[in-house]
């Protein structure tokens, strides 16, 4: 390899992602993958026929950039019937492939080298490498297990005249938390304040437990017109492998965001669309039910692991719960961090989860250590059939048994 080929600086600052890196090591040990978050059934029959007819008897040119009209209409008639958007229409909406994408294309579309942008840790693997690649400054919040709440006076803190963009992922992933109504308060209080757009990362938005509700950003005053939600068909149709992700903002935003929309993927395959489309128009009954049975899941999980031994932590949503394994660390005869903790579990005991270290910033980016509450925490992955979860708590229990 020619020595002077270094690659980006930013992006080669990153090691493979934790979710691959968990994933291969579970195939290689054989172990039970509650590491990489996805579910292991696969989404709705007649969704997957809607995309099979349109892939056979539609078109398979390229559709539109900004998204199909029949999507954009069924996310404005989305956000309408479960958060009461009468102003949004299809020229709030934006389609792009996974939230992923959607993500990159708001940072990219609304951001300048040497911007600020606050964010909360734990956060998403995706953000922080996206924004080192464009120059902008992050400006952290650090969170805590085991309430993760927002510390309001960090968080004014964090904001000055620099400040471009507010990063918000509620539900939250790993923590399973739901961002308090106060805690949006606060924050769409301060975007209003300094005049600055939220990236509201909302992909779990129906993964939500215990008879709560997921409310958005935008939902609060002053927000309509500066917050940018994203949600994920892959989450709320337990298709992640389909990529298919969208964006309601207000135009202007929508039209800085398509900008950087038009030259990364420029646009999604149209049979999934089709069907995302016809997915999003499904009764209640459905959203109800994918999160009552996910409930059950979370239950079933936190139970098995609460009787192995670890501290378990409240989760009101998404895929995921953290656990804590100090309590067993004499027991095992260790006392490392999680993420060779992780490593250990997924080899000796045939159970794979993922270090919740690995959602907080490098410290040569945040500046500050790794908090000592999130040392010995994990983020298991719920998203799995009753059968599975079981057999993972049983191989632990009886790891933990071995000593
Ligand atoms: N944000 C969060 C918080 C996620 O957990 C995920 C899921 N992997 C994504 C974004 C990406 O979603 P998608 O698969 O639609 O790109
Ligand atoms: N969002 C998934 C998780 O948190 C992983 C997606 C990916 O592997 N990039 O586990």
């Amino acid at each position: 390899m020619a020595s002077d080929i270094t690659g980006n600086r930013a992006l080669g600052a990153y090691g493979i992602t934790i979710f691959t890196t968990m994933s291969a090591l579970a195939i290689e040990h054989n172990a039970i993958n509650l590491g990489q978050g996805f579910p292991d059934e696969e989404g709705p029959l007649d969704i997957r026929q809607a995309a099979a007819d349109a892939l056979l008897n539609g078109s398979n040119q390229y559709p539109p950039a900004p998204g199909i009209p029949a999507l954009r209409q069924a996310v404005a008639d989305h956000d309408k019937r479960f958060y009461g958007y009468d102003y949004v229409t299809p020229d709030h909406v934006l389609v792009c492939s996974g939230a992923t994408e959607a993500l990159t294309a708001a940072l990219m579309g609304l951001l300048n080298p040497g911007d600020e942008v606050v964010l909360f840790e734990p956060l998403y693997d995706s953000y922080l490498p996206i924004i080192e690649q464009i120059g902008a400054v992050p400006r952290l919040v650090k969170l805590c297990p085991p309430d993760w709440a927002v510390p309001t006076a960090a968080l004014e803190a964090a904001f000055s005249d620099k400040t471009k963009l507010v990063v918000l992922n509620s539900p939250m992933n790993p923590t399973g938390k739901l961002f308090t109504d106060e805690e949006l308060e606060a924050i769409a209080a301060l975007c209003v304040r300094h005049q600055v757009p939220a990236l509201c990362d909302e992909v779990y938005e129906h993964l939500v437990f215990d008879g709560q509700h997921h409310t958005p950003l935008m939902s609060f005053e002053g927000m309509a017109d500066l917050a940018i939600r994203v949600g994920s068909a892959g989450k709320t149709f337990s298709l992640t492998g389909w990529k298919v992700g969208y964006i309601t903002a207000a135009p202007y935003l929508i039209d800085m965001i398509g900008k950087a929309h038009q030259f990364l993927t420029f646009t999604t395959p149209p049979d999934l669309q089709t069907a995302v489309a016809y997915g999003l128009g499904k009764p209640d009954g459905y959203f109800k039910e994918l999160t009552s049975d996910l409930q059950g899941k979370r239950d079933r999980l936190a139970d098995g692991l609460r009787e192995v031994g670890f501290i378990v932590h409240p989760a009101a949503g998404t895929y995921f719960l953290t656990a804590d394994y100090a309590p067993l660390m004499e027991r095992l005869g260790i006392d490392e961090p999680a993420a060779a903790f992780c490593e250990r579990m997924t080899r000796d005991a045939g159970v794979a989860a993922v270090p919740v270290s690995a959602f907080y910033a490098p410290e040569r980016v945040s500046g500050t250590p790794l908090p000592d509450e999130v040392r010995t925490v994990v983020r298991f992955c719920f998203s799995k059939r009753h059968e599975v979860l079981d057999e993972a708590v049983k191989r632990l229990a009886a790891y933990v048994e071995r000593g």
